[in-house]
């Protein structure tokens, strides 16, 4: 089971020459996950050689745009390079306006459907599930609607235990049947149960991406226990007030959620364009949740092996 985050931007509102906009990608067992697009996205696909073609769901939170101005450039390029397959687009329903738009201006033929799939950011949703991930999100308080994303991995059929299966000349055919459940009978008239033919299922990995919210305790419910939690710390603790004003989070407070949710590792991002120096962030974070680690840009955080 692959589960890999790879962060691409970490800035808030401007770029910096060092940090992007926000914008990451989720692989879980090679189902891609592009959380935010802000600009430059496509860019930093490129440089972290992440394949454009197999991103087929695309999560915006909110539509500030240093999460999403890098979207429409993105969906030109998917369209130029040969794109046929659907693509799925999480968001307001105000980006379908924005995208229509902007594809009328500028004269745009893509050659596949952009499947828009609104938020609820009144509720915790269930947004898109497969053998392998479901995926949720939920509401958040920002200046504009905004909501987070919960990814969990799944195991919904089981594994083969392989030595039984070459021992007993189980068929390929029947293999679909045993990893939904199903015994098999061999040839001579044998009843296999299933536990006997398949492995106990590794436990489901969880992340959560918190990015743009005030300090507000009410998302913990939404992350409790999650393996990964970013979460975003635009400013230091001195700037308490500001980051309130702005609707946004210190390192104090995403560490105080990440603690009072129990979750196993926090990364912060989100950071103000005017710290060069991220480790006092990094400093301050730890002194509230230990296991935190700065968002780096074109760093892998895997939870897998
Ligand atoms: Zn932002």
């Amino acid at each position: 089971m692959k589960f890999q985050l790879t962060i691409l931007g970490c800035s808030s509102a401007t770029p910096t020459a060092e940090r992007h906009p926000s914008s990451q990608v989720l692989n879980i067992n090679e189902t891609i996950f592009l959380i935010d697009c802000g600009e430059g996205t496509q860019i930093q696909l490129r440089r972290n050689k992440i394949k454009l073609q197999r991103i087929n769901h695309i999560f915006i939170s909110h539509l500030h745009g240093d999460h999403y101005l890098g979207l429409i450039g993105l969906l030109s390029t998917m369209s130029i390079l040969g794109r046929t397959n659907d693509i799925h687009i999480y968001s307001s329903p105000l980006l379908q306006e924005v995208i229509d738009i902007q594809i009328k201006a500028s004269d745009i033929h893509l050659n596949y459907q952009i499947c828009f799939h609104f938020l609820n950011y009144e509720k915790l949703d269930l947004l898109f599930e497969n053998k392998n991930v479901e995926t949720f999100s939920f509401p958040m308080i920002h200046r504009i609607p905004t909501c987070g994303f919960l990814f969990i991995s799944t195991h919904k059929e089981k594994n083969i235990n392989k030595e039984v299966l070459n021992k007993e000349n189980i068929p390929i055919e029947a293999i679909k049947q045993i990893k939904n459940g199903a015994d098999f009978t061999t040839e001579d008239g044998r009843l296999l149960k299933n536990a006997i033919i398949t492995k106990e299922n590794v436990l489901p990995l969880s992340y959560a991406y918190c990015s743009d919210t005030i300090f507000d305790e009410s998302i913990v419910q939404y992350i409790k226990n999650v393996d990964l939690l970013y979460h975003e710390a635009t400013f230091m603790n001195d700037m308490a007030t500001m980051a309130k004003e702005k609707f946004h989070s210190t390192t104090v407070e995403a560490a105080t959620i990440a603690s009072k949710a129990n979750v196993k590792q926090l990364i912060i991002g989100h950071f103000s364009a005017r710290y060069n120096d991220l480790s006092p962030l990094l400093i301050e974070t730890k002194t509230v949740f230990d296991n935190t680690l700065l968002a780096e840009e074109g760093k892998v955080y895997s939870l897998s092996d």
